[in-house]
């Protein structure tokens, strides 16, 4: 997984514009980047490892350049497994995103007298270019032949020292092909594309695409040309910049409130959601990451307000599902970027059993919007910060109005949206609510671990507070369902653990509260958010009660504990190490 960027045109310096373009692919992954262009009939190089850089201490003059930044699968990270890669003679170079599946096996099939210049499985596309291209092919024709050995979802660009040409091909791993005035570009996405190319085209699975200065051609594998897929414009993204934030995710943060009013103005997705669940004999909810608690405490609200038969399961477990499918199931696929692997994955598993699938995502020029047969868009606007905050809220925002289609009780279930925003508004600018988050965060940011519990739709919510303090600011926080756990993990609370509970739901506070007891007598330091756990708690964060859309208030409590937790151990929230926002390899 990672970002790929090619240009080729009439620009001088293609390779300072492939950088630039990269950095806005530094979500897809960030621990190291890559370019290469051509001078003088020679491919030149630069790759470092870290994050791309905002300007670049190279001025190079060419018309050509491809760029990548990684996302470590094979090979740890070091300059030399950072793409792109060269053939031995160094006359041909590839950057590449996916797993090259069978490259042990290629690497054999290629013989031992080749030299192999990093770990990463991604080289050897390089080397079996390299030796097609010495033997006379042109390097559109070599990634023909080459591409379909490979085993996995794989993108790859490649370019050859003597020629201006740019040959990419694709399985599964998307790239988009751009055309402007000043000459045609490929990226892993659209939006890198914004304020280049004018019209856009989805590179096609099972060809080779061909771009030059003056235009783009695709070819079967058999070289047989084909037409070029419909082109749309190129999306319009305004350049979304810092404002008064310290933090992409500060900002996405403070957007919430607008996200939840900008669904509650586009009714019609919601209602056609309910149509597809009403249709539907039960329900899967598969999502992964944050997305995947979205999908979790959806199922709750779908099975506890409107008795649909509803399971959510992790995408990439998508498999202990599948033999039940059929084509009275309905599969909803959450995802912000629309390109996560194991959801692309899922929902092809779905289509082969003939489900309908309908996609709940954030960007819908993506892979899942195009393989879904219904898109349902999340609204919240583009999404920088690796994550997910305003997403998540948005999906949980769909999940919790469609209950108001399926009960007939949209009016209420919009005014208890319009309070959430509402309260999100008031809550940012709260005094009092700043002075509770910070104790909190106080405690947790001077804590090894952190046990955070709650029921129901709660239990959702802390599942995603675990997951966020763990990202944000790699303090170990683990979820548990409230009467969980004093089935084990009890074990591990110690006089001062800090132990957080989330009550969401007036049916279970008194249950969450005889846990948060529990954990109490045991020595833990207990923190109550939400409705009143009594006694137990040593600190009490108290809210009021929107209903289920408390978890809305509650996951914005989770997202501001573990942003100043970050912040307080010195960390970057908005680039946490190891993580990329869209993780596009299985
Ligand atoms: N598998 C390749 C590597 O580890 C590509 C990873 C990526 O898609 O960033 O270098």
């Amino acid at each position: 997984m990672c970002g790929i960027f090619g240009y080729v045109g009439d620009e001088r310096s293609v390779p300072l514009t492939v950088g630039s373009a990269l950095k806005s692919l530094e979500y897809r992954g960030y621990d190291s980047w890559g370019i290469v262009w051509r001078e003088a009939d020679r491919l030149q190089t630069v790759k470092k490892i870290g994050r791309v850089p905002t300007s670049f201490a190279f001025d190079a003059i060419s018309r050509i350049a491809v760029g990548h930044t990684r996302w470590a699968t094979h090979g740890g990270v070091t300059d030399a497994n950072a793409h792109p890669h060269l053939d031995s003679t160094g006359r041909v170079a590839i950057v590449h995103n996916g797993i090259v599946e069978n490259a042990p096996e290629l690497r054999v099939w290629l013989g031992g007298g080749t030299t192999f210049a990093s770990d990463t499985d991604s080289e050897i596309i390089a080397h079996l270019l390299g030796e097609r291209v010495s033997a006379g092919e042109t390097i559109v024709d070599a990634l023909r032949a080459v591409f379909p050995l490979l085993q996995g979802q794989n993108a790859v660009i490649a370019i050859d020292q003597w020629d201006e040409v740019i040959a990419a091909a694709m399985n599964v791993s998307p790239l988009v092909i751009g055309m402007g005035d000043q000459g045609s570009y490929i990226s892993s996405d659209p939006f890198a594309l914004t304020g280049k190319a004018r019209e856009m085209v989805i590179a096609p699975s099972g060809a080779v695409v061909q771009l030059d200065a003056h235009g783009v051609r695709t070819f079967g594998y058999d070289g047989q040309e084909l037409p070029l897929p419909d082109s749309h414009p190129v999306p319009d993204v305004s350049l979304d910049e810092l404002g008064n934030h310290s933090h992409f995710m500060a900002k996405e943060m403070s957007e919430q409130p607008e996200v939840i009013r900008a669904q509650i103005a586009d009714p019609e997705s919601t209602a056609r959601l309910s149509d597809w669940i009403q249709q539907a004999d039960h329900v899967i909810l598969t999502g992964c990451g944050s997305a995947y608690y979205a999908a979790r405490i959806g199922a709750t609200w779908l099975a506890r307000l409107s008795g649909k038969r509803t399971v959510a399961v992790p995408a990439s477990e998508f498999d202990d599902i599948a033999p039940y499918l059929n084509d009275r199931s309905l599969v909803i696929a959450i995802t912000q970027s629309g390109e996560t692997a194991d959801i692309l994955e899922a929902m092809r598993t779905a289509k082969k059993s003939g489900t309908p699938v309908v996609a709940l995502v954030n960007v819908i020029h993506s892979s899942a919007a195009r393989l879904a047969d219904d898109v349902i868009p999340l609204l919240a606007g583009r999404e920088r910060s690796v994550l997910a905050t305003k997403s998540l809220l948005a999906m949980l925002g769909r999940l919790l109005a469609v209950n108001g289609h399926l009960t007939g009780t949209a009016d209420q279930k919009v005014q208890g949206l319009l309070e959430t925003a509402r309260s999100l508004d008031e809550l940012s600018l709260s005094d009092d609510f700043d002075t509770h988050i910070s104790g909190i965060s106080d405690v947790i940011a001077k804590s090894r671990h952190v046990y955070i519990i709650g029921k129901g739709d709660g239990f959702g919510v802390a599942q995603e507070a675990a997951l966020k303090i763990k990202e944000a600011s790699y303090v170990h926080a683990e979820a548990f369902a409230a009467g969980e756990i004093k089935h084990g993990a009890i074990a591990l609370i110690e006089p001062g653990t800090p132990c957080i509970a989330f009550a969401t739901d007036a049916d279970f506070v008194t249950d969450t509260g005889s846990s948060v007891q529990e954990l109490r007598s045991r020595g833990g330091y207990t923190i109550g958010v939400g409705l009143d756990v009594g006694e137990g708690a040593c600190e009490k964060l108290v809210l009021p009660d929107l209903g289920p859309a408390n978890v809305l208030i509650h996951i914005f409590v989770a997202q501001r504990i573990a942003f100043n937790v970050a912040l307080l151990r010195h960390l970057d929230p908005d680039y946490p190490r190891n993580l990329a926002k869209s993780v596009t390899v299985k």
